[in-house]
């Protein structure tokens, strides 16, 4: 299951990645081009634009009704009937969607504070946009909401 994001779901982008699903956002991007990758690399439409002329020609397209980004992971996760995955979640790179490697913890020491070098074992790492994440990165970035699509 893949998405495309319109460029007023980057929250939702985020939210989707955090969960693991590969999910396309650009914060500009014109309707042709959204129709194009999205056939073309078999993705859903998620979109927050009744006008969009992808509705019409488009297969799979959701027009999102909410505002509040955790409302439309909720509208997502219901219309495709989506059920939380544990394994899934934390295996993207919440900026730019590429699937995150584990490094071993000797490789952080110069780039992670010594708090967080002290504190936690597992580190993924970007190598598209050279981050690296740890689960404190992710966790504080996602509300309340958000944690109840990752089971325990
Ligand atoms: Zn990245």
């Amino acid at each position: 299951m893949k998405f495309i994001c319109d460029d007023n779901l980057g929250k939702l982008a985020k939210y989707l990645r955090v969960l693991g699903y590969d999910t396309l956002f650009k914060s500009e991007i014109e309707d042709g081009e959204l129709l194009r990758i999205a056939l073309s690399e078999e993705r859903i439409i998620l979109t927050r634009d009744s006008k969009l002329k992808a509705l019409r020609s488009a297969e799979r397209v959701i027009l999102i009704r909410f505002y509040d980004p955790a409302e439309q992971l909720q509208q997502v996760f219901r219309e495709l009937e989506l059920k939380p995955q544990k394994n899934n979640t934390f295996t993207r790179c919440l900026d730019c969607n590429t699937e995150l490697v584990e490094i071993p913890k000797e490789k952080c020491t110069q780039r992670i504070p010594s708090y967080v070098f002290k504190t936690q074992e597992r580190f993924l790492h970007c190598e598209s946009c050279d981050k690296i994440f740890w689960a404190g990165t992710h966790v504080e970035r996602l509300s309340e909401k958000l944690r109840s699509f990752i089971p325990d």
